[in-house]
């Protein structure tokens, strides 16, 4: 079975977010699993397509609106990443350094999304299943089935599916002549309240969509940014499917960016020793709990709620604990945690930014990582946190609510909390420092999370065996 993934993150090439992370792992897993599994992004200039050697597989042009664009598909030499890896190159337009954040962003996915059917259609490449993530491709399920030009894909079977329901790519319809050329009786299709929708397209359009958790799925319909009418009217083709983790990038004893790697038998010392040079760097005192947090400074992610809780902590309830941050995104929400650092020295520290490597270091130093988001289609930190020992404190929502039993259910090993909320986040707090403090049974837990099973390999099954059923 040949599948095609196509996204525009995929780890270790561009990460923004845990949308790389998924692409980056599923297909590896999915090709161990005895299928053809491959990937297409587009070409960035980010380092690791300049480290990698790549070959021209084709070139073409197309229309898009009264420009004429020229693309390349090139493919990584060695299929080092566990997959194949098709990057396609529209020069000047996808070549940037950044994933988003342009303001011709909607033209760029356009053209990322109108380059690889003119690829397949042009090579005669009939995939078995084109799997598209998040919005970014969420045109494809319609043009490959509607596109006046891409005959050879109609009935090619997709899977669409949701890492993130809040972003959809609205545009206005002024924007709907840079599509490629599609039968305008179907233009409804692409329509939501009046604007262009790639997400809602992709919703209607494709064989089969999921989401990257069961408990996403059942919140869509409830709430979805405007769209829980359609998932509601969907469902019947909607599947929860958790993200896994890869167990071979995060791996504890082998991790390089860990100072010093530690596995189950040894975890105590392992994280204490990488927490002592830990909060030496960033001058905190080791002796206290450390509680992190990881991730993009968004309201979703509850990021906003950050400095009260602190400040809350710090000044309400006088915890000592030594609390420390990792992140970039919303400036407000940087320059509300800034000045703590100063208020609170020894106790507060941050890294405001993006590192990958510090990631990994922070998930293996820490005892505690609080995630208060709002809304969390699945989180991967939370999984990352329990393979690396670390006690994940999460407020109880979407793939939080999956993945992480609450210490007082006797299978529990995390801390779970109502609340979107400074009160709600602080009292789970609070009861995670107070589990902390009975050093044998969180020395305990610490084995009980490293033992837990997240990995790739039945996730990856399962959408195996959704393309069975979608192609059988
Ligand atoms: P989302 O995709 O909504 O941002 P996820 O929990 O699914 O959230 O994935 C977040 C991923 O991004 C994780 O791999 C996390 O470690 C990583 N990450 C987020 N912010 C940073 C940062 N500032 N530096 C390094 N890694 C980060």
């Amino acid at each position: 079975m040949n599948v095609i993934h196509l996204s525009v993150e995929c780890y270790p090439v561009a990460k923004v977010g845990g949308l790389a992370d998924v692409v980056g792992a599923l297909p590896k897993y999915q090709n161990k699993l005895g299928i053809n599994a491959s990937v297409v992004i587009p070409w960035y200039d980010k380092p690791y397509i300049r480290d990698h050697a790549f070959d021209r597989v084709v070139s073409g042009t197309f229309n898009q609106g009264s420009a004429t664009l020229s693309y390349e598909v090139w493919k990584q030499v060695e299929s080092t990443l566990g997959f194949d890896l098709f990057l396609i190159k529209i020069p000047g337009f996808l070549d940037r350094s950044e994933v988003y954040g342009y303001a011709d962003e909607g033209e760029q996915f356009i053209a990322f999304q109108h380059a690889f059917l003119d690829w397949l259609t042009i090579s005669a490449i009939v995939p078995d299943i084109v799997h598209c993530h998040d919005y970014h491709v969420g045109l494809i399920p319609f043009l490959m089935q509607w596109g006046d030009r891409f005959h050879t894909l109609r009935t090619v079977k997709t899977v669409a599916t949701v890492h993130n329901g809040q972003y959809q790519g609205w545009m206005n319809w002024s924007k709907g002549i840079l599509l490629p050329a599609f039968d305008t009786w179907k233009w409804g299709l692409l329509d939501w309240d009046g604007l262009i929708n790639p997400l809602a397209a992709a919703i209607k359009c494709s064989t089969a969509f999921t989401t990257v958790s069961e408990g996403y799925l059942k919140e869509l319909l409830v709430e979805a940014n405007g769209l829980q009418t359609l998932f509601a009217s969907e469902s019947f083709k909607g599947v929860g499917i958790v993200n896994g983790i890869d167990t071979e990038v995060w791996d504890s004893e082998k991790d390089v960016a860990i100072q010093f790697p530690f596995n189950i038998r040894n975890v105590t010392k392992g994280k204490e020793k990488n927490k002592e040079t830990f909060c030496e760097q960033y001058k905190l005192d080791s002796r206290r709990p450390l509680l992190v947090f990881i991730g993009r400074f968004a309201y979703e992610k509850g990021a906003d709620l950050l400095s009260e809780i602190i400040i809350n902590l710090f000044e309400v309830k006088d915890e000592k604990i030594s609390i420390f941050i990792l992140g970039s995104g919303d400036s407000e929400i940087r320059d509300s945690l800034a000045p703590l650092s100063a208020k609170y020295p020894g106790y507060f520290s941050a890294y405001f930014g993006y590192d990958e490597s510090l990631a990994h270091w922070v998930y293996a130093s820490a005892d505690l990582l609080l995630m208060p988001s709002r809304v969390e289609p699945c989180g991967l930190n939370q999984l990352y946190s329990l393979r690396y020992g670390t006690l994940p404190v999460v407020r109880a929502i979407g793939g939080l609510k999956d993945t992480v039993i609450d210490i007082q259910d006797p299978e529990g090993y995390g801390v779970r909390f109502a609340e979107a909320s400074v009160e709600s986040a602080v009292e789970g707090i609070q009861r995670a420092v107070l589990f902390s403090s009975n050093s044998a049974a969180f020395e305990k837990n610490k084995k009980r999370m490293m033992s837990l099973d997240f990995s790739w390999d039945s996730s990856a099954k399962t959408y195996i065996d959704l393309y069975n059923q979608i192609n059988p």
